[in-house]
Formats: structure tokens, sequence, C-alpha cells
């Protein structure tokens, strides 16, 4: 890369974090994971290492927070509201130490000693008490100007609206946490991925009366600009703070040496899931005051202080329940209910246990003290148990022999291509006799790449199913709206649409139809193989009067396993039942042979960002109907970009840069010459 190319790289990721900082500190809803926005970061602070002609005054290297909202007014803070360097390792600990020690030229081995505080992961708040009242409250905002909510602090309990004690200084910001406890973020109504949010949410509210009905809390760990403070050290203030009426942090402990700090840092993050109150790290602080002056200030943190940082994808929690998920292929899939904890911004409280095996494997028992890591968009999962922490007399997980859905027997399957017994356990019930299976089969049939029905998610569809308003496929097309009408949270106009959904999508054609039962082992690809093979719907439910099951072997790409899977499909009566109540109400569209000569012959396509009302599959087929290929990237070769909603800008942006035509889905049903 030369300069220049450096330069925009820097700058595009500096504007990046700026959008990031104002949707966590300003908003309080953040776009992206903590992992993602620290890893943005440190290529930043990497790169500014790398080039010393990069600098920006929005480094991460130089902001706090993010400026004062407009909603507020803005106030200046007499002494600055930093932030905290962060350690990871050991290392980072003893580089940090070192440090101090050359800074303050003491001997090798003098022992510092530290107040070791569990961070509270909220949003700090400065409370400027004049002669013992509490007089103004400001938020950090970008660390020298803050928000001005005094109005919204006052609602909160546990900040002492005067304090008498005679040694409480004439003037005084006392500094520290807001936060709301785990129990009440349970009980919450609106919706926050974390207390933090939730917090910083709440106390930034406009209207202090809002702020008022939200269990908010405070604890105090600092000071800013002071008139007539009387003590020497943190640990000393942390006590005055407890003595003026200020709650602190119970877990709070005086430490010095490196290897005391882990000691620490180990203990406490075991105890985590079960603390009230959310924490990401410990803080250490050089306890003596005369310390800290000397150490003072970087740019945007005290150097006398840091923050070691808890993992953010990794966790420690308790394993509270196993419970047993039965998916639409009957599989049973093992989910850990955990101790809710917080990995890097998400609260998790369940990790998947994957099989069987797995759970042999590692021998988790309910009970167990377990590491969970939740790392990009992977699904929680037990990374390892703690076996020294194991309560007595836990019990090895049996898994069921017998479905918890049905009670059928559950089995293990022998796979003739990898001459292996499956690790997956199913029950052996056929489809419909399961009410699991059921449930779940009916979610496929109204999915996206299936039926595609607006408005009826999966929620829907188990609701109905407990009220016995569906039980079958076909009832969907039957359903009594008078009935539904009556239910709660619906009323005329989303019956009225629903009822509009359901009726447009009984016309569906052959591969999204055979799709659609959710046949094991026919996913999109095999359903459009049968489609072409049979052409008819008539052709295919003959199979079960003409049973030529091997007969299918002929298709290219459809094996042994998927004919064992349609053949038992075929097998069972109550299916044959489900095909002929599904013919009544339907329109199933024969295969269309595809044209070589159609519209868009010669023609490449790319979807990108969500469609409206048609699904990715449906605009893929109806491009390939039409002559026309689906490619999976933005190249030079693509013809047509189609943009929905919210689309991947880098797609967007590369195709701008290739003279790609970016069309939306109108314009596209313009050249098939179709009305959407
Ligand atoms: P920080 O939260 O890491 O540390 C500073 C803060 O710690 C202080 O302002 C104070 O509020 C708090 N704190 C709690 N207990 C304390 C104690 N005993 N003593 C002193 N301070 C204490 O720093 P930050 O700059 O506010 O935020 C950085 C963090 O926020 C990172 O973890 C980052 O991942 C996250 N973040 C995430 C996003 C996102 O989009 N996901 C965006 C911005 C920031």
């Amino acid at each position: 890369m030369n300069k220049k190319e450096i330069l925009s790289n820097y700058k595009k990721k500096i504007n990046k974090l700026k959008d990031y900082n104002k949707a966590y500190y300003d908003d309080s809803n953040p776009k992206v994971s903590d992992e993602e926005y620290d890893g943005l970061k440190k290529k930043i602070l990497k790169l500014e290492n790398e080039y010393n002609f990069l600098k920006s005054k929005f480094s991460p290297s130089n902001i706090v927070g993010f400026k004062p909202s407009k909603n507020f007014k803005k106030s200046l803070h007499k002494a600055p509201m930093l932030s905290l360097g962060n350690a990871f390792s050991e290392e980072d600990l003893v580089n940090f130490e070192k440090k101090l020690i050359n800074f303050l030229s003491l001997k090798k081995n003098y022992e510092i000693y530290y107040s070791a505080e569990p961070k509270i992961d909220g949003i700090s708040a400065s409370l400027t008490y004049k002669k013992g009242k509490f007089y103004k409250g400001l938020s950090r905002g970008d660390g020298k100007e803050g928000e001005d909510i005094t109005e919204n602090l006052s609602t909160i309990r546990d900040i002492p609206k005067t304090i008498l004690s005679k040694d409480f200084p004439e003037e005084i910001d006392i500094r520290g946490e807001v936060y709301i406890q785990n129990s009440d973020f349970k009980n919450l109504n609106e919706k926050f991925a974390n207390p933090r949010n939730a917090a910083s949410g709440s106390l930034r509210q406009k209207n202090p009366e809002d702020t008022k009905k939200i269990p908010l809390k405070f604890i105090a760990y600092t000071y800013g600009y002071q008139k007539g403070l009387l003590v020497n050290n943190q640990s000393d203030f942390l006590k005055k703070l407890n003595e003026w009426g200020f709650k602190t942090n119970p877990l709070n402990k005086v430490i010095s040496g490196i290897k005391n700090l882990l000691i620490n840092y180990n203990e406490v993050e075991k105890k985590r899931a079960n603390l009230d109150f959310d924490i990401d790290g410990i803080v250490y602080k050089v306890d003596e005051f005369m310390l800290q002056k000397r150490l003072g200030n970087v740019a945007n943190a005290p150097r006398w202080a840091i923050a070691h940082k808890f993992s953010s994808n990794k966790a420690i929690s308790e394993i509270l329940d196993i419970e047993i998920q039965i998916g639409r292929t009957g599989a049973l899939t093992p989910v850990a209910k955990i101790k809710p904890i917080n990995i890097g911004g998400v609260v998790v409280s369940n990790a998947t246990l994957h099989n069987e095996d797995e759970i042999n494997r590692k021998d988790i028992r309910i009970g167990d003290i377990v590491v969970v890591e939740r790392a990009g968009d992977v699904i929680p999962h037990i990374i390892s148990v703690d076996l020294k922490k194991r309560p007595k007399n836990t019990i090895k997980f049996e898994f069921p022999t017998k479905c918890p859905s049905c009670g059928s027997k559950t089995i293990k399957e022998f796979n003739t291509i990898t001459k292996k017994i499956d690790a997956v356990r199913r029950c052996s019930s056929e489809g419909y006799d399961c009410d699991q299976i059921s449930v779940e089969k009916l979610k496929h049939f109204v999915s996206k790449d299936a039926f595609n029905i607006d408005g009826f998610g999966k929620k829907i569809v188990e609701g109905f199913w407990k009220i016995k308003i569906i039980k079958y496929p076909q009832d969907i097309f039957k359903i009594d709206y008078n009935k539904i009408e009556n239910l709660d949270g619906w009323g005329k106009l989303s019956v009225e649409n629903l009822k509009y959904s359901i009726k447009e999508k009984k016309n569906i054609s052959l591969e999204r139809f055979i799709f659609s039962l959710g046949i094991r082992h026919i996913g999109l690809e095999n359903a459009k193989l049968l489609s072409k093979h049979f052409i008819s719907f008539k052709n295919f439910k003959n199979l079960s009067k003409q049973k030529k099951f091997d007969e299918l072997l002929n298709i290219d790409g459809i094996g042994e396993t998927q004919v064992n899977s349609i053949k038992n499909f075929f097998l069972n009566n109550t299916n044959i039942k489900i095909l002929n109540e599904l013919e009544k109400v339907l329109n199933i569209k024969n295969n269309q042979i595809k044209k070589n000569d159609g519209r868009l012959k010669g023609k490449t396509f790319l979807v990108t960002g969500k469609l409206n009302g048609i699904s990715r599959a449906e605009i893929k087929s109806l491009i390939e109907e039409n002559s026309g290929v689906t490619v999976s990237s933005v190249s030079k070769k693509l013809d047509y970009l189609i943009i929905g909603e919210k689309p991947t800008k880098r797609k967007v942006e590369n195709a701008n840069e290739l003279n790609i035509k970016l069309i939306d889905q109108n314009e596209f049903f313009k050249l098939i010459n179709k009305t959407s």
C-alpha cells in the first residue's frame, strides 16, 4: 500500500470507530460486539505505531467516550473524567508495574500497594457536593464536558442528597458508577442487550420521571475536583465514602505483587456469575495518593491505574440444567442452561452441548462450573469443566433413551457412508407422531425458503399449535380467522394481513413445495432435482402408489441416503394424508423447464440486503427460470447487483467501482416482465 492508501484506510477505520462510539455511548445501543470494537481499536493503534504520519484527534489513544448529547445542558468537569488503560494478561500487568517503578525511579523490588476494585460495567457519573449538599451531577461525556443529568441522578436512592459528616470536604466531586442489578435487569420490559446499556439508556432519559421508574444503583470509587479532602490513600478514601453514606464495592481489596493480583482476579472471575452486578474486570489503582499525583495522566487515562479486563469471548458460569431440544428431523440436541453471564456485551444463558458424545467426552454435569465461549456469530458453547469445583453428589448426565416429547425410543443410526454410528441421537417416531417434531416441521413449512408466509413466524406457529389452531400443514390454509381475532395481540388489521399473506402463498412451485415438506436430507438443491424429475405434483405423489423409489437413484445428485429418506416419508400414512389435503387447497405449479433463451440470457445477478416479500431462494429460481445466472461475489463478471434493505456496504462500493448496474427488486421484476 502506498501512503495515500494507508491514510485512506486509517481514516475509514477512525470513522467507523466514531460511528460505533456514537451508537454505544450516545444511543446506548451498540452496533457491534465489544470484541469487534476492541479489535478495530487495536488495528488503529497498530497502524499508528507502524506509521508515525497517522494522527487523529479521534484516535482511541486520545479520546474518552463521546461528546455530550444535545438533549442535555452541557457542563465542564472541573477535573477531567478519564478512561482507563487495559491489561489482558500477566505480561501486561508486569509491564504496567515496571513502567510505574521506572517513572517514579523506585527500587526494582519496591512493593507497590494497589487498591483492587471490581470494575462494574455501568456508566460513570460525577456528583458535585458543596457544603454537604448534592449540587450538580454530570455524565462523563467526552471527559472534559459532560451532560447535566442532576435531576435524573437525584432519583437514585443510593446517592446521598445531604452529608452532615464533619470531615466531608467543603467541595468535592464524588465519582462512581451508575448501574442496574442483574436481577432488576431480568425484570425490565425494554429490550437492552445487557445491564450496562440499560443503565446508560435509563440514566440519560430526557424526562427524570422515566429514570425514576428504573431501579438504578450507584457505587462510589473516586473523586474529581476537591477542596478540603483529608485522606492520603485510595483504600482510606473508600472507607470514608462508606462513612459518608455512599455504597462501595464489598469486593474491594488492597493487594501488592502481581501474583496476588492474579489470584484475586481469578477468584473474582469465578464469583462473577453469582454477583448481582455485572463486572468486566478489576481496576488496580496505586493506593498512595502522593504516588498517584507524581504519576499523573496520559492523554485519556491516569498513569496510576489499569483495568485488568475479563476475556470478551469467554467466561465462567454454572450449569443449572441440561435441556433436550428436538429438531425437525428428530435430532435430540442438548442445551446447557447456565447462570446468565455477560460475555463481551451479550448476556448468555444458554450454551449448546452439541450431542450425546460431546457430553460424555467432557463429562458435563448439572451443577458443574464451566468455561463458556461466545466468539463471533458462533452459538455459545462449553469449552471445559472445572473438575476441582465439581460439587459432591453430582451424577453423570444420562442422555434420554426415550424422546422427551413423545416417549418413543431414541436411536443412533448407522451411517452407511462413513461406516460409523451417528453422534446424534434421534427420536424414532415418524414426523407428525411426535408433537415437538410436528411444531418444528410446521416452522419449516412456513419459513423463508419454503412457503415464506409473511408474518407467520416461529412464535406464531408455537402459539397456534398450543391452542390447536394448527396441527398439520393443511390447517394453515383453513384457519378459522374469527378465533384468531379474539386472541391476545391480534386485531382486525393483523388478522387481515395474515389472511392475505396465506392466500397469496397458495400458488407455489413444485420445488419449493417439496422442500417445504421437510423430508430429511432433501434441502433446496435436492428439492430442485426432484422437481425437475417429476415435473408435476401428481407424478411426485404417485410415488406412494408406484413405489419406484430405486428409480430415483438415476437422478444425478440423489443418492441412497436421500432415497431412503423419501421412501420413509412415503411409507407414512400421515404424510400421504397431508399430501392429499394440501393438493385440495394449493395450486402447485409444474416444474418450469428452464428457458435457454429467456429474458435474462447471458446475464449474471447477485442480491445484497433484505428483499421485500420474496426470499433469496425464490429470486434465484426466477433468475434461473429466465436463463440468468446467480453469482456469489461482486466481480467484473457481474451484470446486475440487486439491492434490498440494509445492503452490504462493501458490495455496493465494489459494484460502483466496477460500474455494475445497481437495481432494486422492482427494476428486477421489470426485467422479467413481472409485477412484484
Ligand atoms: P472502560 O469502560 O474500559 O473503563 C473506564 C471506566 O471504568 C470508567 O469510566 C468507569 O466508568 C468504569 N469503572 C468501573 N469501576 C471502576 C472503578 N472502581 N474505578 C474506576 N473506574 C471504574 O473504558 P471506556 O473507554 O468507557 O469503554 C471502553 C469499553 O467499552 C471497552 O470494553 C469497549 O469494548 C466498550 N465499547 C464498546 C463499543 C461497542 O460498540 N461494542 C463501543 C465503545 C466502547
